[in-house]
């Protein structure tokens, strides 16, 4: 069975190649962080090397050593990806690398059907290494297959696209992932629907929330921060944008994070305050939603848009940051009981 949810589109086209023998050379999974991107690539090198008639089974010896990373003829290359971990400088995915990987994917398999590599974070090969991996693409080995994965495929090689399969996963409706929480994790249906609308529409955030406090923890500092930005001055938000626009991944999370809040707080102007994702925070997206008028929640949703969209370009972050927070409408303290 396969360990991927939702995504009918991409699992009917492989499943249909894997029983028609007509498998692509290479395939490029598309989408954003925490979408399901390896799950769906580990998934699919089970399902082609399997030993059983249903693949992929999870049971059989292939599968196991394939999920625990011990499989020979399965082999990982690892950028970093944009947004899901931190962004460092060295992350990029060198010629060497792909040398070593052209060197064996010319060797036979050496115990499954097919050889699979699988490039995470495509879009961190570098220009040479990616001019490098078009040769063998172009010219690919049989019984090998290429897996790359992307959540920015702007920065892709369109070459290099234009050599694969493309499989653009979908974010899954929120019932979708509240459903997976409740059956496989066993979360009471208020936690769930709770994780289920903060992971919009990618089931790995949640799983990661479920067995990582610090994901939410994490989540209820940028949340809050952002309240107490509201009120204060402009100079205590150019020191936070400074520290935050030093590290792209938790600029890019306190982003997200605030987006959703502003999305509830336009929700509550509209009168649909059952659709609020962060439930937990409701009484104070209520009054915010008293004190802001909708242009001002109109406009810096907008803000927050362009500044992720910024982000995925590498522009430069603590510029983003300071603009973001000076577009932030700014509210007057309140008074607080003597
Ligand atoms: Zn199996």
């Amino acid at each position: 069975m396969w360990q991927t949810i939702g995504q009918q589109r991409a699992l009917s086209l492989l499943e249909h190649g894997i029983k028609n023998n007509g498998l692509a050379h290479a395939y490029l999974i598309i989408g954003p962080p925490h979408i399901g991107k390896m799950t769906l690539a580990i998934d699919f090198a089970q399902a082609i090397n399997c030993q059983y008639s249903q693949p992929p089974c999870k049971e059989c010896q292939t599968c196991k050593k394939i999920a625990g990373g011990k499989h020979a003829d399965v082999r990982v290359i690892e950028g970093t990806e944009d947004g899901s971990a931190e962004a460092k400088t060295g992350s990029q995915i060198s010629i060497d690398e792909i040398k070593a990987l052209q060197h064996s994917a010319n060797l036979p398999p050496y115990e499954g059907k097919y050889k699979i590599f699988i490039i995470n974070g495509a879009e961190n090969l570098s220009h040479e290494a990616a001019n490098c991996l078009l040769k063998t693409l172009e010219e690919p080995p049989p019984h090998v297959i290429f897996v790359l994965l992307t959540s920015n495929e702007s920065l892709v090689l369109p070459t290099i696209i234009s050599r694969c399969q493309r499989l653009e996963l979908k974010p899954l409706a929120s019932e979708e992932i509240s459903r997976m929480l409740t059956t496989s994790y066993k979360l009471d249906g208020q936690k769930a629907r709770l994780l289920a609308g903060l992971a919009q529409g990618c089931p790995g955030w949640a799983i990661n929330a479920v067995s990582d406090n610090t994901v939410l923890a994490q989540r209820a500092q940028f949340v809050e921060e952002m309240f107490f930005l509201l009120e204060t001055t402009w100079g205590e938000r150019l020191t936070y944008a400074a520290k935050l626009g030093s590290n792209k991944a938790s600029a890019e999370q306190a982003l997200r994070n605030w987006l959703s809040c502003w999305r509830d707080i336009m929700l509550i102007k509209n009168s649909c305050k059952e659709a609020v994702v962060n439930s937990d925070y409701l009484e104070t997206l209520q009054d915010l939603s008293q004190r802001l008028n909708i242009a001002e929640v109109r406009t810096f949703i907008q803000s927050i848009e362009r500044s992720l969209a910024y982000i995925a370009t590498n522009a430069n972050l603590r510029l983003i940051m300071e603009v973001t927070l000076l577009n932030m409408p700014r509210l007057k303290e309140r008074a607080r009981a003597p």
